[in-house]
């Protein structure tokens, strides 16, 4: 019998969206550490610059908008172009707009929408046909604890991060035949560019967090990356269309 218990990535390509910081620079650090080859695939190239002396020689950086679908498309096929394979896309890249629901246009619940949720999907149908062609692969799906819980001030952003939720659990079950496993990674608070935006637009936020996060801490980028590496190597090969919160146990108290 083989027991799949490797967490070695030597050989594998990942295209991480939104991998040149935050959250999404903290996993790509992670499978490059394992050994993967890592695809930033983002809008900043100077940002992306900087993260690539992070992951090493075999890291590359590809211009990817995930609200345009031919840029979705263009993505993977450069990846596959340049590396002959993908084997892990991981779907971090997002965005917010926070305003009470009833100021909000419907040009901005469609950009939140498009970038968060949309562009997740497009990038897994881009990716489909490649996995299966290799005989698998693997998808991470980027979520929140708004896929959790409702927010007063993020209503599409809440409506996006849940939607991909149930996204992973559908495109677990279609794709299980073609083995490839698509899960969701919930992260608590982390501090980023994101949420230091958060901060400032939202009086309270950082001692409400620090307060119901019973780790007692703001979360890092870098807490991510073993979550990454379990869900994109072959110990994971029989989780599917799991919903894994990394949140300091920020869910699990009341
Ligand atoms: P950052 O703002 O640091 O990172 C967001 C990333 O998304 C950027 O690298 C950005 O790339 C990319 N991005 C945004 N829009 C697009 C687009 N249209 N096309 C391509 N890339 C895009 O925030 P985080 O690291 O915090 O967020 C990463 C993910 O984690 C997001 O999905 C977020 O919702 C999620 N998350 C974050 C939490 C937190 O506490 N920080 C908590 C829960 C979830 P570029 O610079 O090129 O625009």
């Amino acid at each position: 019998m083989i027991v799949a218990t490797s967490f070695d990535l030597t050989g594998r390509v990942a295209v991480v969206t939104g991998g040149n910081g935050g959250i999404g620079l903290g996993m790509a650090e992670g499978l490059a550490a394992a050994g993967a080859a890592v695809v930033v695939a983002a809008r900043n190239a100077e940002k992306a610059e900087a993260a690539l002396s992070r992951l090493g020689p075999a890291s590359a950086f590809i211009a990817l908008d995930v609200a345009d679908e031919g840029s979705c498309r263009a993505a993977v096929e450069q990846t596959v172009a340049r590396f002959g394979r993908l084997d892990i896309l991981v779907n971090n890249a997002g965005m917010s707009i926070r305003k009470p629901p009833e100021t909000l246009t419907a040009d901005e619940w469609r950009r939140v929408l498009e970038t968060n949720l949309t562009g997740a999907f497009i990038c897994c149908h881009a990716a489909h046909p490649v996995m299966r062609h290799q005989g698998g692969g693997k998808i991470v799906n980027i979520g929140s604890m708004f896929s959790l819980f409702g927010s007063p001030y993020a209503a599409p952003y809440a409506a996006s991060k849940g939607g991909l939720v149930q996204l992973t659990k559908s495109l677990a079950a279609a794709w299980a035949g073609d083995n490839i496993q698509v899960n969701a990674v919930l992260p608590g608070w982390i501090d980023t560019e994101l949420t230091r935006a958060a901060r400032q637009q939202v009086a309270g936020l950082h001692e409400r967090v620090l307060a119901r996060t019973p780790a007692g801490r703001w979360g890092r980028p870098e807490d991510l990356a073993g979550v990454a590496v379990f869900l994109a190597a072959p110990a994971s090969d029989f989780v599917t269309g799991a919903v894994i919160p990394v949140d300091g146990g920020f869910a699990a108290s009341g």
